[in-house]
């Protein structure tokens, strides 16, 4: 893991169709001020105070994963692949800017995303990332046997498991030790899949309209239909991983643990991290800092319980933030 925080060198854009809307949509990604996280704003309607994206905002978990960006109906939805790419290379900071209802779906992986945030770079910011490392285990369950949850453990760890009843996805299983080089390898390029079947559904309800196989997989009862079938032989357990990196961003710091899913999706992830704000002695705030030729880890001086369950630096306290600020600076390092 980083110990400081990075933004993008410079200003991206890209051009590409709402999935579920058929829709074309701009989208833009602009370097952001240290502390400030990730943040987004429908451009198209004039916005100009980007909105964290942050888990209090999660408005739908259903399909995809859906953000609030004001108090009205404005929204963003599908930011779960973007919020991979930018988490999964370590960038903390960021303004996202999109000009619909949907960030584009591109070929329905990260892949795109993190080629071009590769080319433009990273920046190092002078503050320390701060991150959540759990010293209990903080999980969610629900009645259909899906579970997820959170462990102690040294770094970023996911072990993910899938049983669809179907036989050509059925059972998979992937553990990565994340960091960016393997999320681009092994995690970026898995894309979204859907049954044929689901498509259908989707289509009479007025969903998935720009959805193709150009960018899902799409299972029928005899296999794969995309031409150039998949991309990874388990490319759908690594997708899952790949939406769970993006929905675990939302919790606004990086997290220092061992995550592990049994059958989970989007509604899962979320659950999960309502369990983590919900139990702040689980965790505490921490930074890396340098002792001679060693690395530690340095806990945020104020008491864990003081952040009440609130995760991100511009929803604590002021005086925590004040803190935050002052706790790390680039003369440290
Ligand atoms: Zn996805």
């Amino acid at each position: 893991m980083d110990a400081l925080q990075h933004t993008l060198r410079k200003s991206i854009s890209f051009n590409g169709t709402g999935v579920h809307s058929g829709r074309p949509v701009e989208l833009k990604v602009y370097p952001a001020e240290i502390n400030s996280g990730i943040r987004l704003l429908r451009s198209d309607l004039g916005q100009t105070e980007p909105t964290p994206a942050f888990m209090d905002r999660v408005t739908d978990t259903r399909l995809a994963t859906t953000i609030s960006t004001d108090d009205d109906d404005a929204s963003i939805a599908t930011v779960e692949h973007l919020m991979a790419a930018l988490f999964g290379l370590g960038i903390d900071n960021a303004v996202i800017a999109v000009d619909g209802s949907e960030v584009p779906i591109m070929d329905g992986s990260a892949a795109p995303f993190v080629r071009v945030l590769q080319q433009v770079g990273r920046r190092r910011q002078s503050s320390c990332r701060w991150m959540l490392k759990f010293h209990e285990v903080v999980r969610f369950d629900d009645d259909q046997g899906r579970t997820v949850r959170i462990e102690p453990y040294d770094g970023l760890r996911i072990s993910y498991q899938i049983d669809y009843e179907h036989d050509q996805i059925s059972r998979q299983y992937y553990d990565i030790d994340l960091t960016p080089r393997r999320f681009t390898k092994e995690i970026a390029g898995a894309r979204t899949f859907c049954l044929l079947r689901e498509v259908e559904f989707m289509r009479r309800n007025g969903l998935a309209l720009g959805g193709s196989l150009d960018n899902a997989v799409v299972v029928d009862d005899q296999g794969v239909m995309n031409h150039g079938g998949l991309r990874y032989t388990d490319e759908f357990v690594r997708h899952k991983i790949l939406d769970l990196i993006g929905d675990l961003a939302l919790l606004g710091f990086p997290v220092l643990g061992r995550v592990v899913a049994e059958k989970s999706g989007h509604t899962q992830h979320f659950g999960l991290m309502q369990a983590v704000a919900a139990h702040p002695e689980a965790w505490t705030i921490v930074a890396y800092e340098t002792q001679g030729e060693n690395r530690v880890l340095r806990q945020l001086a104020l008491s864990t319980r003081a952040v009440g369950g609130r995760v991100l630096p511009y929803l604590l306290p002021p005086s925590l933030v004040l803190a935050l600020a002052n706790s790390c600076s680039p003369a440290s390092w």
